[in-house]
């Protein structure tokens, strides 16, 4: 099981060009998506889970077409959207049995056997009588996940995942994800660094509808590894050190800024090298 995405382009009506060229070979496992707002990654995951069409570009996945094939991809996919919306006042139990027959799960048997199953790998299972409307932010996730595995998928495409959960729930639902990517593609866009660095096998950032840098996140991180420096400065002096040097990052510890900065020879002046890390890759590209 693979999928490959070639040259794929996107120009919105307005003008916006939210795919340009963008291409992907995407292996089983979990493959992190990564980049700002805007960067293009729904349009992307969009146009994979065959919602919205590109301009050009193929999308093959096991060597189906997508744009020729969209009813055996279907067939194959699991979506769950950046927003998916549908917590209503019934249970999750009956939502997702509901949700079942629309997937065309139509034995009794089976689906009531499914619905079980699927409960107890979100661990919603002791909650499934409860009023969806009521269930926490990371429950909801669960439970969109729950119903984007309904049709036991080849390819789980899952869009901004953790934005809103708080840690604990974050890591539930970081250990549902790596367990389902051990026989699925699972595809997960997210602007957070850490939800790469937690699960990814390989990624991509994307930024401005352009591919700018695939790989193993740990290969990524090697690569950087002795370039990386680090100043406390003053705020004023932020301008004077971003016009000298290629400032990837700068943020506040114990409310004095400190900048990281990449560089292929010691700086000295001040600098102290640290180790790389999957922020500084990220920050190196977009900075
Ligand atoms: P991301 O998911 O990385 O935040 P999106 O794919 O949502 O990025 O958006 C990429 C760009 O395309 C943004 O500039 C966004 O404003 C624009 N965009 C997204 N959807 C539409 C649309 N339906 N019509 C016009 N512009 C859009």
């Amino acid at each position: 099981m693979n999928l490959i995405i070639q040259n794929l382009c996107k120009t919105y009506d307005n003008g916006v060009q939210a795919l340009q060229n963008v291409s992907l070979e995407i292996p089983r496992g979990m493959f992190g998506l990564l980049g700002p707002n805007g960067a293009g990654k729904s349009t992307l995951m969009r146009t994979i889970a065959t919602l919205q069409d590109a301009d050009s570009g193929t999308i093959l996945l096991n060597n189906f077409d997508l744009q020729t094939n969209k009813e055996t991809i279907r067939k194959l996919l699991g979506y769950l959207p950046q927003q998916f919306g549908v917590y209503p006042r019934m249970s999750a139990e009956v939502l997702l049995n509901h949700l079942a027959v629309l997937k065309g799960i139509t034995h009794k048997v089976e689906r009531k056997e499914i619905v079980r199953a699927l409960l107890y790998k979100t661990n919603l299972y002791d909650v499934r009588k409860q009023q969806l409307s009521d269930f926490s932010g990371g429950m909801k996730q669960r439970f969109g996940i729950a119903q984007a595995l309904l049709n036991n998928p080849k390819l789980l495409i899952v869009d901004e995942p953790t934005a809103g959960l708080d840690p604990l729930e974050r890591n539930r639902f970081y250990n549902l994800l790596s367990e389902l990517a051990e026989n699925t593609i699972v595809i997960l866009s997210t602007h957070i660094v850490d939800d790469i660095k937690e699960l990814c096998t390989n990624m991509a950032i994307i930024n401005q509808g352009k591919v700018i840098l695939t790989g193993e996140p740990l290969q990524l991180i090697e690569q950087l590894n002795g370039k990386i420096y680090q100043k406390s400065i003053a705020r004023t002096e932020l301008e004077t050190y971003k016009s000298q040097y290629h400032v990837i990052n700068d943020k506040l510890f114990l409310g004095k800024p400190i900048i990281h900065i990449v560089s292929d020879v010691p700086p000295n002046d001040g600098f102290i090298p640290i180790n790389a890390g999957l922020e500084e890759v990220y920050f190196s590209q977009i900075n």
